[in-house]
C-alpha cells in the first residue's frame, strides 16, 4: 500500500498539488468541541449553515459508512502579481477564476487514477463544499499546521493554498501531522486591524473584514466601528504579514492570475457598475459570490472609512 501510496502522491504533483496527506478515520472528539464553542460564543457571524450537521462534521463515517481514510490535497495560487495600490483591494485568492471548479476537475482526475489501481474504490469529493472540518483533517494528514491567524500552514507553499478532500473507503497508512512553527510570533494577531483575531488560531467572524465583504448577505450593514482598509473583496493581512509566506514558491497556474490584469477593482468602476456588468465581469470569479449589492454596500463602506479619515486628519 505504501508503493500505492506514493504513486498517487506522484500523480497528484502531476495534477499541480503542492501538497498530499492521508490521514486515518477518527471521529473528531477534540475538534468538534472547539468548533461548537466557537460558534457559542457568535463567532461564525450570520454563517448559519455553519450550524447544521455538526453530527457529520464530527463523524464522517455518516457521509460515507465504511470510510477509512481522509485524503488531504493542497493546491497552491501564490503568484508574482501585487496589489496595484491601497484602494479596492482584492483578495488574492479571488483574482483568477473560482477554485472550486478546478480543484474539484483535477480531483476527479486524481480519483479516476485511483479506480484504475483500486478495486471497489469509493469515494466523495470535497472542495469547501460539504460539511466536514477541513482544516482539522488538513492538520491530521500533515498537510502543515494551524497557524495562529487560523490558516493552514505548509512550510513551503505558505497559506497560500486551497484544501481539497477525498474521503475513502480504502486504509492508507496515515501520514505523521507536523510541527506547529509559529513558535512565539505573533504578528497576525498584532496586524489584524479590526482585532479580529482574539486568540491564537480563533477568529471572531463579526470582526473580521474577510466575513463582511464576502460571507455577510448584502442586506447586513456593514457595522461603522469596521475600517475595511481598502478591502473591497476579501483580507489578506494576517496572510501578508506570516513569515512563512515571505519566501513562498510561486505558482505558475494561469488560472489564478488576476482576470483583467487586476488585483484591485478601479472607483470609477465601481461607482458605475450595474447588476449586467457585475454579472458579465464576475461570471466564474470567486467575487460573484459577494453579489451586486454586497460589491457595492463594500465599495460605499470603503468610501465612508476614507471621509471619516480625511475629517479626522
Ligand atoms: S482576514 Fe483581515 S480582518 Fe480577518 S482576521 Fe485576518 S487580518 Fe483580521
Ligand atoms: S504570523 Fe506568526 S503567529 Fe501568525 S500564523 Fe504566521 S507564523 Fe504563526
Amino acid at each position: 500500500m505504501e508503493q500505492l501510496k506514493n504513486i498517487i502522491k506522484n500523480r497528484a504533483f502531476e495534477l499541480g498539488f503542492c501538497e498530499i496527506g492521508f490521514a486515518r478515520y477518527e471521529k473528531l472528539e477534540k475538534e468538534i468541541q472547539n468548533y461548537i464553542q466557537w460558534l457559542k460564543n457568535g463567532y461564525s457571524a450570520t454563517m448559519t449553515y455553519l450550524e447544521k450537521n455538526i453530527d457529520k462534521r464530527e463523524d464522517v463515517k455518516l457521509i460515507i459508512d465504511d470510510v477509512r481514510t481522509i485524503i488531504v490535497t493542497a493546491y497552491p495560487y501564490y503568484n508574482k502579481f501585487k496589489h496595484s495600490s491601497n484602494l479596492f483591494k482584492i483578495s488574492r485568492y479571488a483574482w483568477g477564476e473560482d477554485y472550486h471548479k478546478i480543484l474539484a476537475d483535477k480531483l476527479t482526475k486524481l480519483v479516476d487514477f485511483i479506480s484504475d489501481k483500486i478495486n471497489d474504490f469509493k469515494y466523495k469529493i470535497y472542495v469547501d463544499t460539504g460539511p466536514l472540518l477541513e482544516k482539522s483533517w488538513a492538520v491530521r494528514a500533515g498537510i502543515g499546521w494551524q497557524g495562529k491567524n487560523s490558516m493552514i500552514i505548509s512550510r513551503t507553499y505558505g497559506s497560500y493554498i486551497f484544501l481539497g478532500i477525498i474521503l475513502t473507503n480504502i486504509e492508507f497508512e496515515p501520514d505523521k501531522p507536523i510541527k506547529d512553527y509559529c513558535g512565539t510570533c505573533t504578528k497576525c494577531i498584532e496586524s489584524c486591524p479590526t482585532n479580529a483575531i482574539v486568540q491564537p488560531k480563533v477568529v471572531d467572524s463579526r470582526k473580521c473584514i474577510s466575513f463582511w465583504t464576502i460571507e455577510a448577505k448584502p442586506e447586513y450593514e456593514i457595522p461603522s466601528s469596521i475600517d475595511l482598509n481598502g478591502w473591497i473583496f476579501g483580507c489578506d493581512i494576517c496572510q501578508e504579514v506570516c513569515p512563512w509566506n515571505n519566501k513562498v514558491k510561486i505558482t505558475d497556474d494561469v488560472a489564478f492570475f488576476p482576470r483583467y490584469n487586476q488585483t484591485n477593482l478601479d472607483k470609477n468602476f465601481l461607482e458605475n457598475l450595474t447588476p449586467e456588468i457585475f454579472k458579465e465581469r464576475f461570471k466564474g470569479s470567486p467575487i460573484k459570490r459577494a453579489k451586486f449589492e454586497g460589491l457595492k454596500r463594500n465599495f460605499l463602506h470603503i468610501i465612508k472609512n476614507i471621509e471619516y479619515e480625511q475629517i479626522n486628519q
